[in-house]
């Protein structure tokens, strides 16, 4: 473990296939299968990256002691970024995301996960959240998933405070749809609550 917090997080795909199934229990195999492929066929002392996300949004720890290292603002070095794993962070999100969307519990749930590691560490999502091929020569994290990395910035910048601004684009529309929503349910309750 590191006495210093990660700088960065950086955003990969398992390049794993596609899979329909977004229960618990196959997150868990998903898990035990990286830690195989990581630890047997690559032989490294554990998985590779801090955090692993499910097609169905399970979030999960990777390299044992994430957990412990970002409650102390700390870094557990993990296997993920070439020459930049000693101040990066990285989260595995299930698939592979070249051409195929990001299914929508994934999405959310790597919002949160991104929400709360800025928190933790005190990182501007702007400049903080990034891609593997920010760093590396690779696809990783996908085309598709890739391109969103500016709307994630923005979608934890708003789940944390730390920007007011207004919408620059259309692929804000669904989030704006959701907060709106959220808005108006929240006023809802508020009718039956006086009553
Ligand atoms: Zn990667």
């Amino acid at each position: 473990m590191l006495d210093r917090p990660p700088d960065h997080i950086i955003v990969h795909h398992t390049a794993s296939p596609n899979v329909s199934d977004t229960s618990r229990g196959h997150a868990f195999a998903l898990s035990r299968q990286i830690q195989r492929f990581h630890m047997g066929t690559r032989g490294w002392d554990d998985i590779g990256e801090q955090l692993t996300i499910s097609r169905g949004g399970y979030v999960m720890e990777g390299r044992a002691g994430t957990l412990r290292a970002i409650a102390r603002n700390e870094l557990v070095v993990g296997a993920q970024s070439l020459h930049h794993n000693r101040h990066t962070l990285g989260i595995e999100n299930e698939g592979t995301y070249m051409k195929d969307e990001v299914p929508a519990k994934l999405w959310r749930s790597l919002v949160e996960t991104c929400a709360w590691l800025c928190t933790a560490h005190n990182l501007d999502p702007a400049t903080a959240i990034v891609g593997h091929r920010d760093y590396n020569a690779t696809d990783c994290p996908g085309d598709v998933l890739y391109r969103r990395l500016p709307r994630l910035r923005r979608e934890v910048a708003r789940r944390i405070g730390s920007d007011t601004g207004p919408p620059e684009d259309d692929d804000d529309l669904d989030a704006e749809a959701s907060r709106r929503s959220f808005l108006a349910q929240h006023r809802h309750r508020g009718r039956r609550h006086r009553r």
